[in-house]
């Protein structure tokens, strides 16, 4: 067992030990009674739980340890599949993933591998080593390709390792009516076969793939519909050439409902945030520097082959000894494969020391924290309440510290609201 799985079985037994003192706990707790609000009739016909207990992410701004910034790939219709000839090679696309590149890696390379398969040929060559292009390389080594891969940056120093990292499989993929219903197909396929490599790669030293606990929090009621800022934007993407409403974003995550953990809506005495409503679920996460360094090290045990080099037109390829290319440069495809079809969705992270004793994350207001076992990661999702629309068009690819700071304040905010471990 880990250090993080034993502290995880021990922050559980404080749960279990706080339950049976539930009911004393709760008539005594003047916190509680005042943080909890009113009861809906759903709540108040279950029964009442022990508020379950946490530690609070100690959460300042002079902790900050690194800021990354990002460009998620996201094309309106989904990402590329297409193939096409440059010169006498065949050529198999496989970018623009948006929000949702580390949850649908596996399935995306496995569909890709699948097409390339139906060629004669066993020599592959891979463009690119973010998460997109190592999990394709690592696919058609275990379809018996002999791989090499052609990249500018291996893995952590791609804008892979500047995401968020957890299982987000629909997050801006593709608007739903440019993409049509054929994709909500296709994502579905590559959404199932990730989740079921994902769990090959679980319960493994260095936890390279992890499920933590997960809280949603909100001060308004979960079924009340979202409303943007408004800010005067009409037309959609069919009239604008980019999406104008987070509406017109697609949403299948109800294709696999039959096997993610649903979350579950807590009972105002399980609560233990000063937010009135709070969800909470088990989250896939990808910890980027164990799991990246096993999938680089899973590559050359197969003998796989690293070229670092950069190309700068299509027509470079020809200069390759493989007829076959597979090609993953992600947001990159928008100059060096001249595809304006990719709109940039930019996004920030800041890291703070790692917490592996305290393995929860959280959303509140537009704002994330997410314990890795590479550091306890911050986002600001959605400050400025846009939703979807958040940031997209957005390509500013440099660190904002106070968009940082802000999300770090929203949340210490909270906890030093919150009656967390009292009770
Ligand atoms: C803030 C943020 C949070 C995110 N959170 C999540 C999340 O929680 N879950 C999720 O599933 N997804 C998330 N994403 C999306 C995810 O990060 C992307 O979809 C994914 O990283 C795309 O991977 P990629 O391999 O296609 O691209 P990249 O990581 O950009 O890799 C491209 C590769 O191609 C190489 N390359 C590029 N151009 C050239 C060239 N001309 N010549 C040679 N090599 C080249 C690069 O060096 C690199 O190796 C997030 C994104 C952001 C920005």
């Amino acid at each position: 067992m880990t250090n993080r799985n034993r502290n995880i079985g021990r922050r559980h037994l404080v749960a279990g030990a706080s339950a049976c003192s539930l009911v004393g706990a709760l008539a005594g707790s003047r916190l509680l009674h005042a943080q909890t609000p009113s009861v809906s009739p759903t709540q108040a016909l279950t029964p009442q739980k022990p508020r379950i207990r946490l530690q609070p992410f100690d959460l300042r701004a002079d902790q900050i340890t690194d800021i990354k910034v990002c460009l998620r790939p996201f094309r309106p219709m989904g990402p590329r599949f297409d193939v096409e000839h440059v010169g006498s090679k065949l050529v198999f696309h496989n970018y623009g993933h948006g929000g949702s590149g580390w949850s649908l890696s596996w399935g995306s390379a496995s569909l890709v591998v699948e097409k390339v398969s139906t060629t004669l040929q066993r020599k592959v060559a891979v463009i690119g080593c973010g998460i997109i292009g190592l999990t394709t390389a690592l696919t058609a080594q275990r379809a018996g390709f002999d791989v090499t891969i052609y990249t500018k940056d291996l893995l952590p120093r791609t804008r892979s390792v500047r995401a968020n990292g957890s299982w987000t499989p629909d997050s801006r993929v593709s608007l739903t009516a440019p993409a049509g219903p054929g994709f909500a197909d296709l994502w579905e396929k590559m959404a199932r076969i990730s989740w079921a490599t994902y769990r090959d790669y679980l319960g493994l030293p260095g936890n390279p793939v992890e499920f933590i606990e997960h809280f949603v929090l909100s001060d308004r009621p979960f079924n009340t519909p979202h409303e943007e800022s408004p800010d005067g934007r009409t037309g959609d993407y069919a009239s604008t050439g980019m999406p104008q409403h987070g509406t017109e974003f697609a949403r299948y995550s109800d294709r696999i409902k039959d096997i993610v953990p649903a979350a579950e809506e807590l009972h105002p005495s399980e609560n233990p945030f000063a937010a009135p409503y709070a969800k909470r679920n088990t989250l896939m996460l990808y910890n980027f520097a164990s799991y990246g360094h096993l999938l680089m090290s899973e590559f050359f045990q197969a003998g796989g082959h690293v070229v670092i080099r950069e190309f700068h037109d299509p027509s470079e390829l020809t200069s390759l000894p493989e007829k076959i290319i597979i090609n993953c440069p992600g947001y990159a495809a928008r100059d060096w494969w001249n595809d304006k079809s990719l709109i940039p969705v930019r996004g920030q992270t800041a890291w703070l020391p790692p917490r592996p004793d305290l393995p929860y994350g959280l959303h509140y207001q537009g704002a994330s924290a997410v314990s890795k076992t590479d550091g306890l990661m911050v986002q600001a999702y959605d400050l400025n309440n846009e939703g979807e629309m958040g940031s997209v068009g957005n390509s500013f690819e440099h660190p904002d510290r106070s968009e940082s700071e802000r999300a770090i304040k929203v949340l210490a905010d909270l906890f030093a609201r919150s009656p967390l471990s009292e009770g």
